[in-house]
């Protein structure tokens, strides 16, 4: 695939980047759709961040996706937010638009499509239960609220930081002990891991779902794209939605703006980014 001197240019700014599935992610939508267009990794250390952001724009960068580090800052130092920006105090997408440059958090509507997907269309009645109070539970609150959850249960590890999220949140959020889990989930229809537990390279998450006799559990971890959590899930019969669906999902918004294409999750799609994850490309 050649691009010309007209190509449109976008990309995802984070330090470290080398980790990052999104240019293979954006790559596959650029070639499927046959566009002129480039999304590049930008290896931007967090003290030189607000420096590439005011040139990016300059340089003919359509927009950006913001990872770790970076998400706050650029809550800061765009001119405007969405709701789903505003709701999480961080910003993982910015479309430059002139002199302007605006701030989404896609990550929001990333996990509530997931859940859609999987058929689960309304959290009304539903119990949720979320581990983990980090930069991402952040994203996947907002998007149960958006599904209608009227009341999230919170645990985790760190008391100080799942008050600082129900802070935020507000009374919806009611956070208990890691002690509380297997009574929190003898009535729970949805679970939701966004802790790195079960991340390779991290401590498992040790949890015995078998409490949960009916529901969802999605995992936000998507290395290995299985989690042990996962499989645990599948095994006793609960449906298990993986974080790679969350991943192709947040990044739709995006590659719309700055590409003028609505992309798809395609099967193709979801297997071309497994096999990289699998370490067979
Ligand atoms: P973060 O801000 O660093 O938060 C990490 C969370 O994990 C905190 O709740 C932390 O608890 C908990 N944790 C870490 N080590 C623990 C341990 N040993 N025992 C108990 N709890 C532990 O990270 P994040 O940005 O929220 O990301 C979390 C995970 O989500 C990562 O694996 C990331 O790759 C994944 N993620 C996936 C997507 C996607 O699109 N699928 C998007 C964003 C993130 P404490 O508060 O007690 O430290």
């Amino acid at each position: 695939m050649t691009i010309s001197g007209a190509a449109k240019l976008a990309g995802v700014a984070g330090w470290p980047i080398g980790h990052s599935l999104s240019p293979a992610l954006h790559g596959y939508w650029i070639a499927e759709y046959g566009l002129d267009a480039a999304y590049v990794p930008l290896a931007i250390a967090p003290e030189g961040f607000a420096d590439a952001f005011k040139a990016l724009p300059k340089l003919g960068f359509r927009g950006l996706n913001v990872t770790l580090p970076h998400k706050e800052a650029a809550f800061r130092l765009v001119d405007a937010r969405d709701d789903a920006a505003e709701a999480t105090g961080a910003v993982n997408t910015i479309v430059f638009e002139g002199v302007r440059a605006l701030g989404r958090n896609t990550d929001v509507f990333g996990f509530a499509e997931s859940l859609r997907e999987a058929g689960v269309a309304s959290l009304a009645s539903t119990a949720v239960v979320v581990l983990g109070a980090g930069g991402a539970a952040r994203g996947v609150v907002a998007a149960l609220f958006s599904l209608g959850a009227s009341h999230v249960h919170l645990v985790n590890r760190t008391a100080e930081k799942a008050e600082a999220l129900a802070a935020h949140f507000g009374a919806r959020i009611i956070v208990h002990r890691w002690a509380a889990l297997p009574k929190l989930l003898s009535t729970a229809g949805l679970l939701v891991n966004t802790t790195s537990l079960g991340m390779v390279g991290q401590p498992p998450l040790e949890i015995d779902l078998k409490p949960m006799r009916h529901g969802v559990v999605a995992d936000i971890v998507y290395r290995p794209l299985e989690t042990p959590l996962l499989a645990q899930a599948s095994k006793q019969g609960l449906k298990a939605i993986d974080g790679l669906e969350m991943l192709i999902h947040q990044a739709r918004p995006g590659f719309a703006a700055w590409f003028g294409v609505e992309p798809t999750l395609t099967a193709s799609l979801r297997g071309h980014l497994v096999s990289i994850l699998e370490g067979r490309r």
